[in-house]
Order: C-alpha cells, then sequence, then structure tokens
C-alpha cells in the first residue's frame, strides 16, 4: 500500500481480484447467519442470484436524468406504488425512491422544514422525536439547522404521547413516531399522534425504515399490533420504508411517502440560474447508478405479494423463538415488550457486555446498545436459533472471564 498515492501502474484483473478477497477475509460472513444488523439475508440463492444479474445490467445507467433512461422513471414510480398500496396510501404514487432510510428521513425533515416556512409563515420551525428515534433525524435537524426536541420513553421503550405533546410548541413543524423503533423493535402509539398532529396543524412522519416492508404481511399473518400505524391513520403525513432492508433489495433503496403531493412538492429542487442549463431533482443525489433503482424494483417482482408474507412468516418464527429462547435463560432479560423485527436484551444478574465478547469469540456478531445486545431477524435466522441458544446459555456460565466492549455503531474515523 506505500504511503497511500495511486500505484504507478494499474493492476491486472486477476492481480486485482485476489487482491479483494484477500481484503475481505477478515469481513464478517454474513451468509452463515451469524450477523444480525447489516445484511437482510432472505437465504434464497435464486433471489440473490437474479438481483445480481439485475446489478450488473444497469450499473452504469446514470439516475442523474431519468428522462433520458424512461425505464428507471418506470421502475421508480412502480416500487413507489407498491409501497404505497401497502401503506394505503390514498394516492399510491406520491412519494419517490431515494438512496436508504438516511435519505428519506432527510428528505422528510427538509420537506416540513420547507413547508412550515413557505406554507405556515413558520420563520425557525422545530422537530420533535422520541429518544429512540433513528440517528439520521439527528442528522438531518444539524444538516438542515433545525432544532430537534427529543422526548424520553419509559420501559416499555415506546414514547407517551403526552410527553411529545408537552415538548411542541407553535413552530413546531414535524412531529416523529417509528414503526418500529430500532433500539426496542417497538412501535410508537401512531393514532395518538397523529391526533395531536392534526390537533396542532403539523406534520406526523413515521419511520417505517425497518417496518414498511414487513408489518403488511406482519398484520395480514394475524400476528398482534399494538396499534395501527400507516396511512390509515388519520394525521400521518409521510412514511419511509426502506426497501433494502425488509424489502430484499440490496442496497441503495428506500422510499419516502405523503399523504399530500403539496408536501413532497417541498422536496423537489429547481435551479434556472446555471449557465449549464435548467437543472432539477426529486432528490438529494446528482449522478448515481440506476443499479439500486433496478434492484428495488427486481426484488419487489421477484416476491411479489406471496414471497413478502412467505419471508415473514420466517422472520416471524425466528423472532419468536429468539425471545421466547433467550427469556428462558436465567438471568437474561428482554427489553420492554418488542412488536416486531428487532429486540434488545440485557442482564439484571451478569455484565452482559463480557456475555457478548465470549459470543463474538463464538462468531456471533451482536451490536451492543447501551442497555444491552440488540439482535434483528431476517428469515435466514430460523436456521440457527438453536445454536445462538446454546451459545448464548454457555456465554452466560462463562461469563466472568472477558471484559466488555463498548457500545459502537457505524464508522466515525479512524
Ligand atoms: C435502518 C434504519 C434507518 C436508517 O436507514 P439507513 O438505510 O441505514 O440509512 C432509519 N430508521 C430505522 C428505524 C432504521 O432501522
Amino acid at each position: 500500500m506505500g504511503d497511500g498515492a495511486l500505484p504507478d501502474q494499474g493492476l491486472k484483473k486477476d492481480e486485482l481480484l485476489a487482491r479483494l478477497d484477500e481484503m475481505r477475509a477478515g469481513d464478517a460472513d454474513w451468509r452463515s447467519g451469524r450477523t444480525f444488523s447489516l445484511v437482510y439475508n432472505l437465504d434464497d440463492d435464486e433471489h440473490e442470484e437474479a438481483l445480481e444479474e439485475v446489478a450488473i445490467r444497469f450499473l452504469h445507467e446514470n439516475a442523474l436524468n431519468p428522462f433520458k433512461f424512461p425505464s428507471l422513471v418506470q421502475m421508480d414510480q412502480e416500487v413507489v406504488s407498491a409501497a404505497g398500496h401497502l401503506l394505503h396510501a390514498p394516492d399510491p404514487r406520491h412519494g419517490k425512491l431515494t438512496s436508504g432510510g438516511t435519505e428519506s428521513l432527510f428528505l422528510a425533515v427538509q420537506s416540513a422544514r420547507d413547508w412550515a416556512r413557505n406554507v405556515g409563515g413558520i420563520a425557525e420551525p422545530n422537530l420533535v422525536t422520541p429518544i429512540t428515534a433513528h440517528p439520521a433525524l439527528a442528522k438531518a435537524a444539524h444538516y438542515l439547522d433545525i432544532e430537534q426536541r427529543k422526548v424520553g420513553v419509559g420501559p416499555s421503550g415506546r414514547v407517551d404521547p403526552d410527553s411529545i405533546e408537552a415538548a411542541m410548541d407553535s413552530d413546531t413543524a414535524l412531529i416523529v413516531g417509528s414503526a418500529p423503533n430500532y433500539p426496542f423493535g417497538v412501535i410508537d402509539p401512531i393514532p395518538e399522534l397523529g391526533e395531536i398532529a392534526q390537533r396542532h396543524g403539523t406534520l406526523l412522519h413515521v419511520d417505517g425504515c425497518l417496518g414498511g416492508w414487513l408489518l403488511p404481511f406482519w398484520e395480514e399473518l394475524g400476528e398482534r399490533l399494538p396499534c395501527q400505524w400507516d396511512f390509515r391513520v388519520p394525521g400521518v403525513t409521510s412514511i419511509s420504508a426502506d426497501v433494502h432492508k425488509y424489502g430484499y433489495a440490496y442496497k441503495g433503496a428506500s422510499v419516502i411517502i405523503y399523504r399530500d403531493k403539496a408536501v413532497l412538492e417541498q422536496q423537489y429542487f429547481l435551479y434556472d440560474e446555471w449557465p449549464g442549463g435548467l437543472y432539477g431533482s426529486a432528490t438529494t443525489a446528482g449522478t448515481r447508478s440506476a443499479s439500486p433503482i433496478a434492484g428495488a424494483w427486481a426484488a419487489t417482482r421477484l416476491l411479489g405479494h406471496d414471497g413478502y408474507l412467505a419471508a415473514t412468516a420466517k422472520v416471524r418464527d425466528a423472532f419468536h423463538a429468539f425471545i421466547e429462547g433467550i427469556e428462558a435463560i436465567e438471568g437474561l432479560v428482554v427489553t420492554g415488550t418488542p412488536d416486531v423485527a428487532c429486540f434488545e436484551f440485557g442482564s439484571d444478574r451478569y455484565d452482559i457486555a463480557a456475555i457478548g465478547d465470549v459470543m463474538d469469540d463464538r462468531g456471533w456478531h451482536l451490536d451492543r446498545q447501551q442497555g444491552g445486545l440488540h439482535l434483528i431477524v431476517f428469515p435466514f435466522h430460523t436456521k440457527i436459533v438453536p445454536e445462538f441458544l446454546d451459545d448464548l446459555a454457555h456465554a452466560v456460565t462463562t461469563h466472568g472471564e472477558s471484559r466488555g466492549t463498548a457500545a459502537v455503531y457505524g464508522a466515525v474515523g479512524d
């Protein structure tokens, strides 16, 4: 690698690929099902191979100017419409495909800020969220320079609607609830938040990044849900839903859907003062690969309604098996009452970080949270639940030996 400058001569393809394989040897082995949050493994080789072919086919097309590539407009709209139908949007076309949950949430905050300024006459709008809301909202508030008021949650992990209302004032542009939130797998009381939003004339975004492509099928399977959470709830004005999570597309795809087209239009950027000509965009990126658009479209067509229902049944089975198994181990406690997809567990007796370290040594990749270890469930996991629970029971008996590793999520520098 030397000093990091470009190599003098380019590598030959074989040498390059060998180098890559060498580099990735230390990466998490997600195919064995031992990772939990980073790869949403459907456990279907045919699905994976089809997506790989699709990715190659659209790798070089540029989504910067979709009018040059009408297939991209069509695929974008068809994914948005499919999501809009699942979420019971009054008009399922009122949305956009984005690069991921972070961008969908960014756009929800940006469109709400500009809606408040342009329509509500609020010069300095603020945002009210539970503390459990995804950090992408804090990032959006930071980039967009608006105040985010954060409200604590009780032991259930669910926000109390009264505390959201107490944090609001006449400058509040947007309130947010999650379905479910990432730390605890808990759905916030969306119907009560919808009432509050309507009473105050604010927008309400539901972060369905995690649940958007899962909950509609969870409900259809007859699973218990604490409340309705989608556009059937009056007062919900936008919803984000990541196609690259439980939509089983590869990375780079999420949707943001709006109840009202006029709020969606706040997202659109048009610029006519450039010597280079008229410039317009509907999301944040400029030049970008069309692969994620084609991948999102392909995943939804490959699975269809029945495919998603079957995948969700596997997630449900593994979800319940993990929770029951963990609660059966003496000294381990699941946090709150998780509704769907993911949960945290800790211990009232042992050093949970040390237990996490023993699990690491056995090749499991569990995320550390402030209050314990975090598990997020994919279809693949139906196969590894017993092995996981055996290792966990073992880790609990041998926990004393190692020290814990602090909670780290994502990457900040080196
Ligand atoms: C993953 C996630 C996000 C952020 O999505 P990215 O695709 O990682 O940018 C937002 N909210 C929730 C609840 C999530 O699980």
